[in-house]
């Protein structure tokens, strides 16, 4: 097996598209990073009861306490299929909605992610949703405009796949959470034909790529990580459990968890096996960085994260 863990930012753009043409042709398995919609977010918030004078030193807040926040999703595509993992905040939410939630950009700039590879929303074949919080599944909705009044859903050739137990609290959502919900969602899921929910442990194969599904509670309930085999390549689609590199250090939780401390619990066993399997890690939240690797740093007793990469394509022959 042949393995280019990514495409140097720094080629020339007529040697990459070259370069990339020869690999797409070659490859069984492409996987791609590709940007939605950015937030910004209370600084604290996003670092639980870490202190200022610790993230700081981190990541730069603005005068509002603020922080830049990158949605990331990763395709893979297969001989067969497009398959999409989480689809961003998209740009659904009305203007004064969009005010309050921070979205940055007014386009759906997933869908513009997915032009520069050729595709649109109707090429993919399966939507995999870690969770249903708006800033991972807002963008499976079409975009707002005046006098529009009720959601609608893009990708209309995809399987919608999320957890049981996520959706089912997405449907009934407690009031500490409510908010990040989309309301009716669940109804236009359902009403598809095309949902598919999966417990902890549910393996998925598609022409030969290994997706297991590994539950989580900790940050909401039924959040499902993805474990992705694709011949002796490993990657750990993380959603939530570490929105970033930062959070791979393990008391570093968000205030928006449900429950932090078996979110760190959780975290614990997911690092250990992905260090051992030297998985590269996915952070869907990173403003800077698409995924990377894990080292254990026996000084600080705690995986760290190495060979940060920030844009991940692999080609996997
Ligand atoms: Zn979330």
């Amino acid at each position: 097996m042949w393995l280019s863990s990514t495409v140097s930012m720094k080629t020339k753009k007529s040697e990459k598209s070259k370069y990339l043409k020869a690999e797409l042709e070659m490859s069984e398995y492409i996987f791609s990073s590709l940007k939605g919609n950015s937030m910004k977010l209370d600084g604290g918030a996003m670092f639980g009861n870490a202190p200022k004078a610790l993230w700081q030193r981190w990541i730069m807040a603005d005068d509002k306490n603020m922080i830049d926040i990158g949605s990331r999703s990763m395709l893979i595509q297969t001989p067969r299929y497009k398959i999409l993992f989480e689809t961003g905040a998209g740009a659904y939410l009305s203007p004064p909605m969009k005010k309050r939630f921070q979205v940055v950009e007014n386009n759906h700039v997933l869908l513009d992610s997915l032009l520069n590879q050729g595709l649109t929303h109707a090429d993919i074949t399966h939507v995999i949703l870690s969770h249903l919080h708006f800033d991972h599944a807002g963008g499976l909705l079409k975009e707002f405009y005046d006098g529009c009044h009720s959601i609608e859903l893009l990708f209309p050739n995809a399987r919608f796949i999320t957890g049981k137990t996520q959706y089912e609290r997405s449907a009934s959502p407690h009031i500490r959470d409510r908010a990040s919900f989309i309301p009716q969602l669940d109804q236009l899921l359902e009403k598809s034909g095309r949902l598919e929910l999966k417990f902890d442990q549910d393996v998925m194969d598609l022409d030969g790529l290994e997706i297991m599904f590994l539950e989580s509670h900790g940050h909401t309930p039924g959040m499902l990580l993805s474990q992705i085999r694709a011949k002796d390549v490993n990657v750990l689609f993380l959603g939530d459990a570490a929105p970033g590199h930062h959070w791979i250090n393990l008391p570093i939780t968000m205030g928006y968890d449900r429950n932090p401390e078996l979110l760190i619990d959780e975290k614990q066993i997911f690092l250990e096996k992905a260090y051992n399997e030297n998985s590269w890690v996915f952070y869907t939240h990173d403003y800077d960085y698409a995924a990377s690797k894990l080292a254990y740093d026996e000084k600080k007793k705690r995986y760290v994260p190495i060979e940060l990469v920030d844009d991940f394509n692999l080609f996997v022959v």
